[in-house]
């Protein structure tokens, strides 16, 4: 797979390397033990610790470090057993304490790996270079009062991953494939839900263009994109904006920018002259987080199947393709149903009622695989049916109708039909 951009003066490639804030699951915040339940009247999930008030201590907490620790492990990364969490010092009014607490030298999680599958089928590895934790800031409300602002501190505090990945990904494609992966690891973990519309995941994408075999150019980081198809447009827009002032003669700056998607075009948020100066120091208030190896081996242990463990399994238990597979593990809960209906079974045959009929049925009747009308057991007996020769192929997608209707076991809706219900 390659995407090129066609200019005057040749093709260029594009080079891109997101960083992804990932919104931990957990009860309570990285260092207080307020909610963390989404949609929460303003204010509501605030403790003195969130709201920084004089002489408050954060105490960590460990849940978040375990969730850390389960996605760096689902990353095939280093876990570094000591860490350490610093100051990010910077102004602004969803910011109590005037300064978010991350980890800057010392990441929790080292260098990982994640694999990519392309709609041609082909993989790519693309490179971790990075995880830490650190606090979420608060929410500022513009809408609710003519003149004046307000503040809602309920998501201040709560912990974040953020997952930076290497300047490895070559194409808008790739970085919409890094993306779902991404997702799809951390929601089997159970680390993050992974649901971009409510912000608990969105990535800043950082993308520069070259001429093929050169060192990098420089990069410009679009901030905050919240969804897999626009990080895709952003970044074709900023890759055409990129290659044309080169092709000018002119020089590519360094910046911060935004994606506007009504437009279709990034613009300048901050330049490098008012880059902020972060005057990042090892915060007084937190020991270094020491980790030991033997909590790190039992988190290991229980981690439970991931995607492309569970495809190369079912590909070989199931004797099903490796697209069948990749459709089926996409999300956890359709692996399981299929792992149901096809145990034992023909997996084959499993895969195309899964896949198709199923999914059929579900969309016309606007269910998910969690609310199917049709459960898995009886879908399996159903293919049963077909098996021991009860009923045919063509008698089966009735029945089947049937079973979406009203929910019944294949033996009453065949016994129904029998009868000439
Ligand atoms: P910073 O700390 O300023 O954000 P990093 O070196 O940590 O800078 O890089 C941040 C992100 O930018 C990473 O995802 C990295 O892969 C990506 N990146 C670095 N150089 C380039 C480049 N020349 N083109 C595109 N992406 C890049
Ligand atoms: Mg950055």
């Amino acid at each position: 797979m390659s995407y090129v951009i066609e200019g005057q003066t040749g093709q260029w490639e594009i080079v891109v390397g997101l960083e992804v804030h990932a919104q931990v699951v957990s009860h309570s915040k990285l260092f207080s033990g307020a909610s963390t339940t989404f949609g929460g009247d303003p204010n509501t999930q605030v403790s003195l610790v969130d709201a920084a008030f004089p002489g408050m201590l954060p105490v960590i907490n460990h849940a978040c470090v375990a969730q850390a620790i389960r996605t760096g492990l689902g990353l095939n990364a280093q876990i570094n057993l000591t860490s350490r969490f610093d100051r990010k010092n910077y102004f602004y009014a969803d910011l109590p304490q005037g300064y978010q607490i991350s980890q800057f030298e010392h990441p929790i999680v080292g260098t990982g790996t994640i694999t990519i599958e392309l709609a041609n089928g082909e993989t790519r590895s693309i490179g971790i270079t990075r995880l830490h934790l650190e606090q979420d800031a608060g929410k500022l409300l513009h809408d609710q009062d003519p003149t004046k602002s307000f503040v809602d501190l309920n998501r201040a505090g709560v912990a974040l991953m953020e997952i930076v990945s290497e300047p490895d990904i070559r194409a808008p494609e790739e970085a919409g494939a890094y993306l779902r992966k991404l997702r799809q690891i951390l929601r089997y973990l159970g680390t993050c839900d992974g649901n971009m519309e409510e912000g608990s995941m969105r990535a800043d994408v950082n993308v520069s263009v070259r001429k093929a075999g050169e060192p990098f150019r420089t990069r410009c980081e679009i901030k905050n994109v919240n969804s897999i198809r626009f990080v895709m447009q952003a970044i074709e827009a900023e890759a055409a904006r990129q290659v044309e002032i080169w092709e000018n003669g002119g020089t590519v700056d360094q910046e911060t920018r935004l994606f506007d998607h009504t437009k279709g075009e990034t613009r300048t948020m901050r330049s490098k002259e008012d880059a902020h100066d972060y005057r990042y120091f090892p915060d007084p208030d937190l020991l270094p987080l020491v980790l030991e190896q033997s909590w790190v081996d039992s988190l290991h242990a229980a981690l439970p199947e991931l995607p492309d463990a569970k495809r190369a399994r079912f590909q070989q238990e199931y004797g099903i393709t490796f697209y069948d597979a990749g459709v089926l593990v996409a999300e956890q809960a359709v692996a399981d149903y299929y792992e149901t209906v096809a145990r034992g079974r023909d997996g084959k045959l499993a895969v195309s009622w899964v896949t198709g009929d199923l999914f059929a049925a579900l969309n016309r009747t606007s269910t998910t695989i969690e609310t199917s009308p049709v459960s898995a057991a009886s879908l399996g007996k159903m293919l049963d049916l077909i098996a021991d020769s009860t009923i045919n192929g063509k008698i089966a997608k009735e029945v089947f109708e049937d079973m979406v209707e009203t929910g019944e076991d294949p033996e009453a809706s065949w016994n129904a039909r029998a009868c000439g219900r």
